[in-house]
């Protein structure tokens, strides 16, 4: 029966990217499919958590479905993307089905692999922007020698079992080491699928052309808001860099999406369906990540540009509104935790880490904190696997599982999913340990800083308050009970 279930489900998402009359009609029997699917995942997801979960994946097939038929997104490309994202990740079979790598892998570790990581191989970058880190001269910027970058990967595909890589930066498009270039792996690594957080501005006719080819990368290009605040902060001309760079890419038809960090100043512009509309459906996006802004820094300036609890909680209604009644695939890396069951760092199951230019192993690219590093990891003759091991990452994972991970029986806040922004006092006394260095000057200094931890705790309090009550009706169907941050 399973696999009766399952030859459907592959012939509805083949008919879907290959045969443009059946399309419609195979995106409908599709859909029906993912809800009977995730409908049975079980009693470690909640409900609603299973909507949510339904109206994401929902969205995504409407949204490849209008740009194969607007011929943005080439069937040739959506192939390799569907094998990566709906043929292994988002079937029901996901919480039973363990290949022999990832039963490897729970032998020798006790739990089950990260689904994938985020590596940022290099801090250079082409643009100036504003409050930004990564360093302007890429002759001289931080990177990992290729050699690293690429066992990185290969431990990832051979150790985790992962088919899927983020990269971020610094100028992803920028990096080049001993001669060689990203594309060399994605070129190298065919079987797996890349998501890559670029500024757009390197993306030309022929790079997109070679994406195209490649079938086997989706860029997701950063804005601010519309070109007023985009140019604001990334400097004179850019979005329209950004706008040209998206021709390129629906003209080779390949999918991309958008992201864009929520500040204080430009939250307004994201509780305005407009600008969905436009990007979405004149622009041709596929997706959006939707991050906000972490603050590492003690000034005021920066504690004042992260988006307000209440700001965070119109945020939280708006992402609902988009997914449930726009059907338009988003998510927003703190308010959207029900599409993953929480916090999804510290090399958690079907969850990721972080691995930065100095090859720092952290445990998400919003937790600036690292014990190991993976160039000491190698040439002391360990591996990927080893290197999440270490306490704080153990006490991470430990976290996710108390605060209820999959446990429908008690379940913490899902609007307060994230260890650090939202549990800053537990992630500072409980979860980080003495041998963990910060990835800066900043990260390090916030921690002696009483003023921040006392502001990030005031942010904790006031956010529990405005959503255990969504928390209680919407997700676990009773009435609110009120705890501690
Ligand atoms: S630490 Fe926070 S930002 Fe990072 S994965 Fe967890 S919830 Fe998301």
């Amino acid at each position: 029966m399973k696999n009766v279930k399952q030859s459907i489900f592959k012939e509805a998402v083949n008919q879907i990217i290959s045969n443009k009359m059946l399309r419609g009609m195979a995106a409908k029997q599709l859909d029906k499919y993912l809800y009977n699917s995730l409908k049975e995942l079980g009693r470690q997801q909640l409900e609603q958590e299973k909507l949510d979960k339904y109206y994401f994946m929902s969205s995504i097939v409407e949204q490849v479905r209008k740009n194969l038929d607007k011929g943005f997104i080439k069937p040739k490309v959506m192939k390799k993307m569907a094998q990566v994202f709906v043929g292994d990740s988002f079937t029901a079979d996901r919480y039973k089905k363990i290949n022999p790598v990832r039963e490897a892998y729970y032998e020798k570790y006790g739990d089950y692999p990260p689904q994938f990581l985020v590596l940022s191989p290099g801090k250079g970058c082409n643009l100036h922007c504003t409050g930004c880190y990564a360093s302007a001269d890429s002759a001289i910027a931080e990177k990992l020698d290729f050699e690293t970058s690429r066992r990185i990967i290969r431990e990832a595909h051979d150790i985790f079992g992962s088919r899927f890589i983020t990269i971020s930066g610094g100028e992803p498009f920028l990096y080049k080491s001993d001669g060689k270039h990203l594309v060399d792996l994605f070129e190298e690594f065919n079987d797996m699928f890349f998501l890559v957080y670029t500024n757009g501005t390197l993306i030309t006719e022929g790079l997109a052309n070679k994406l195209a080819e490649l079938g086997n990368v989706t860029p997701a290009i950063s804005v601010e808001g519309w070109e007023e605040q985009t140019d604001q902060r990334r400097g004179k001309g850019v979005y329209q860099r950004i706008l040209k760079a998206m021709s390129n890419l629906r003209n080779a038809g390949v999918p991309f999406g958008i992201s864009l960090t929520a500040t204080s100043q430009n939250a307004e512009i994201l509780l305005d369906d407009h600008f969905y509309d436009y990007f979405f459906n004149q622009l041709g996006v596929t997706y959006m990540w939707q991050f906000q802004l972490m603050p590492i820094g003690r000034g005021k300036d920066v504690m004042d540009l992260m988006v307000t609890p209440e700001q965070r909680v119109k945020l939280y209604d708006q992402w609902a509104h988009l997914l449930e009644d726009k059907h338009l695939p988003i998510a927003d890396f703190w308010n959207s935790s029900s599409l993953s069951s929480g916090c999804i760092a510290y090399g958690r199951w079907n969850g990721y880490f972080y691995i930065d230019w100095n090859g720092n192993i952290m445990p998400c690219v919003f937790v600036p904190y690292y014990v190991d590093n993976v160039k000491d990891i190698f040439a002391n003759g360990k591996t990927l696997g080893d290197a999440i091991q270490s306490k704080m990452f153990k006490n991470g994972r430990k976290w996710q599982k108390d605060y209820g991970f999959e446990n429908p029986d008690h379940r913490g806040n899902i609007l307060m999913p994230c260890s650090i922004r939202d549990h800053y006092k537990n992630f500072k006394y409980n979860i980080l340990t003495p041998d963990a260095k910060g990835e800066d000057e900043e990260a390090e200094a916030v921690l002696h800083d009483p003023e921040y931890e006392k502001l990030m705790i005031e942010f904790d309090n006031k956010l529990q308050k405005l959503t255990e009550g969504i928390f209680y009706e919407k997700y676990l169907k009773k009435e609110p009970v009120t705890h501690e941050a």
